[in-house]
C-alpha cells in the first residue's frame, strides 16, 4: 500500500470520483462528509453522491458534448458512470438513473474501501497535507472561507433550482400519452398536451405566482438551468421554444400548441420529475399552478421544487493548470466549487484532480490533458478564461480546440485518443 495520505472534503460526485481513484491507487484517502452531522439545504438523504436535482445525466450520444465527456470519464475509470450503468432507467436519449440506487452504489463502492478512512464531520479548518476540497456549490462560509484566506479573492454565486418530483400514481393518464421526443429509442416519457387557452392559462398564473424568499438581494441565475418562471418571464412564447416545446411530441396525428414533459425518477418507475421545470415558487403555489397542467391536477408530490445560491471560486485567478491553489499547491478543488457547472462536469474534475495529485505525489512529469477533449477544454477555460465576469462552464464543443470547425466525428475521435494517451501515460 502506498503510505501517503490525502484528505478529501465532500463525499459528493467529484469527492467520491477523487476517493475511489485515489483508494485503488492505494492511499490513505480520508473522507470528510458533513451530512448526517450537519444538514445540507439541497440533499435529501446521507448518501455519498447524490443529485440533487433532476435524474438525468444528460445527453448519451457522443455528438453531444456532455455525452462525450460522460465517455470520456468511461475511460479514465469513472465511479460515477458505473453507477450509472447499475441505475438506468428509460429516459429516451437522455441518461437518466434511479438516484436512489446511483447513490447508494457509490455509496458502498466507498465504504468497502479498507483504505478510505471516512469522518462524518463538518469541517471548517484546513487539515494538514494534500487536500482535495470538493464541497460543491453549496459549500458554507467555513470552507469559502478558508479558500480566500489562501487566496485572497472572494467567491461568487449564482441561483440553481430544482424540479419537483410527482407519484405516478396520482396522474389522469386519460389526458397524457407515453413518448419520447422524435421517438428517441424508447416511449418512456409521460407527456402532458396542451391547447392555446390551457397553456396561457397556465402561463398567467405562472408569471403572477408567489415565489419563496431568496434571502438576499442577488438574484444572478444560470443561464442554463433557468427557472421555470423566469423562463415565463421573458415572453409568452419562451416556454414553448423551451421547456414546453411541442416539436416532435405529435400524438396521434394531432400536434399541439405545448407539451410538458415528465421522465422516470426511480427503478420501479412510481416517481416522475416533471422536466425542465425547476423552481422557486413557493410549495403551496407549485401544488396551485402546476394543477393546470392537463393530466396533473390532483398529481401528488414526493418532492418539490427548491432554490439555491451555487457557490464558486475565482477560478482563472486562483487555480493553476492542475485545479491546485495557485497560493498553497497542496490543496486542490474539485467538483462544481472550482468553476464547472453540472453533475457530470463535477465527477469530471474530481477524477482529473485524482489523477494529476496521484502524478504529483510519485513525482511523476505531469502533462495536462489536453483541451482536444472535453474535460481538458473545460479545464483550460476555467483556468485561462479572461478573469473579468468569471461564471461557470458547462460542456460545449465551442470550448474545445477546433471542436466547432471540424467535422463531428473527427472531433470526437481526436477527444477521445487525448484522454486514451493521458491515461496510459
Ligand atoms: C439546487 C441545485 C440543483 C442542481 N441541479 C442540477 C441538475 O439538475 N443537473 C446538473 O447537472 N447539475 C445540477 N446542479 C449542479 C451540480 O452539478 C450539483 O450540485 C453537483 O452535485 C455538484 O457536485 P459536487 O461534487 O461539486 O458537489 P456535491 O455533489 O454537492 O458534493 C459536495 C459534498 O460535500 C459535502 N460538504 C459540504 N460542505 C462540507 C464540509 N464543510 N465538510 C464536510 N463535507 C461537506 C456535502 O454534504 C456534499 O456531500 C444543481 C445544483 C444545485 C445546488
Amino acid at each position: 500500500m502506498n503510505k501517503a495520505k490525502i484528505n478529501i472534503i465532500g463525499a459528493g460526485l467529484a469527492g467520491s470520483e477523487a476517493a475511489n481513484f485515489l483508494a485503488n491507487k492505494g492511499y490513505e484517502v480520508h473522507l470528510y462528509e458533513k451530512r448526517p452531522v450537519a444538514k445540507s439545504p439541497a440533499h435529501h438523504t446521507d448518501l455519498f453522491g447524490e443529485l440533487v436535482c433532476s435524474n438525468s445525466l444528460k445527453n448519451k450520444k457522443l455528438d453531444n458534448a456532455c455525452g462525450l465527456l460522460k465517455e470520456e470519464i468511461r475511460h479514465l475509470g469513472s465511479l460515477m458512470m458505473e453507477a450509472a450503468d447499475k441505475s438506468a432507467v428509460p429516459g429516451g436519449d437522455s441518461l437518466a438513473v434511479d438516484r436512489t440506487v446511483f447513490a447508494e452504489y457509490i455509496t458502498s463502492k466507498i465504504k468497502n474501501k479498507k483504505n478510505i478512512i471516512i469522518h462524518y464531520e463538518d469541517v471548517n479548518e484546513l487539515k494538514d497535507g494534500y487536500t482535495i476540497i470538493a464541497t460543491g456549490p453549496l459549500s458554507d462560509s467555513n470552507i469559502l472561507n478558508i479558500i480566500a484566506n489562501i487566496t485572497g479573492e472572494k467567491s461568487f454565486g449564482f441561483y440553481d433550482a430544482s424540479a419537483p418530483i410527482i407519484e405516478k400514481s396520482s396522474i389522469d393518464f386519460s389526458k397524457v400519452f407515453m413518448k419520447s421526443r422524435y421517438n428517441q429509442g424508447d416511449d418512456s416519457y409521460i407527456d402532458c398536451p396542451m391547447n392555446k387557452e390551457e397553456y396561457l392559462n397556465f402561463y398567467n398564473e405562472l408569471i403572477n405566482a408567489k415565489k419563496a424568499d431568496l434571502h438576499s438581494f442577488d438574484t444572478d441565475y444560470f443561464e442554463g438551468c433557468l427557472p421555470i418562471e423566469v423562463i415565463a418571464s421573458r415572453g409568452v412564447d419562451t416556454l414553448r421554444y423551451g421547456p414546453l416545446k411541442p416539436k416532435g411530441l405529435e400524438h396521434n396525428g394531432e400536434e399541439f400548441y405545448a407539451v410538458v414533459q415528465l421522465r422516470q425518477d426511480d427503478f420501479a418507475g412510481n416517481l416522475y420529475n416533471l422536466v425542465g421545470f425547476q423552481t422557486n415558487l413557493t410549495y403551496g403555489e407549485q401544488k396551485r399552478v402546476f394543477s393546470l397542467i392537463p393530466g396533473l391536477e390532483n398529481a401528488k408530490y414526493y418532492r418539490y421544487g427548491l432554490m439555491h445560491r451555487n457557490s464558486y471560486i475565482y477560478a482563472p485567478k486562483v487555480l493553476d493548470d492542475y485545479l491546485r491553489l495557485k497560493n498553497n499547491k497542496n490543496v486542490f478543488i474539485a467538483g462544481q466549487l472550482s468553476g464547472v457547472e453540472g453533475y457530470v462536469e463535477s465527477a469530471a474534475t474530481g477524477l482529473l484532480v485524482a489523477y494529476y495529485l496521484d502524478a504529483i505525489i510519485q513525482e511523476k512529469p505531469i502533462k495536462t490533458l489536453s483541451f482536444y477533449s472535453i474535460l481538458g477544454a473545460l479545464v483550460r477555460y476555467i483556468t485561462h478564461t479572461g478573469i473579468n465576469n468569471f461564471s461557470p462552464m458547462n460542456a460545449n464543443f465551442g470550448i474545445v480546440y477546433k471542436g466547432t470547425k471540424d467535422p463531428k466525428d473527427v472531433v470526437i475521435a481526436r477527444a477521445l485518443k487525448a484522454i486514451d494517451d493521458f491515461k496510459n501515460q
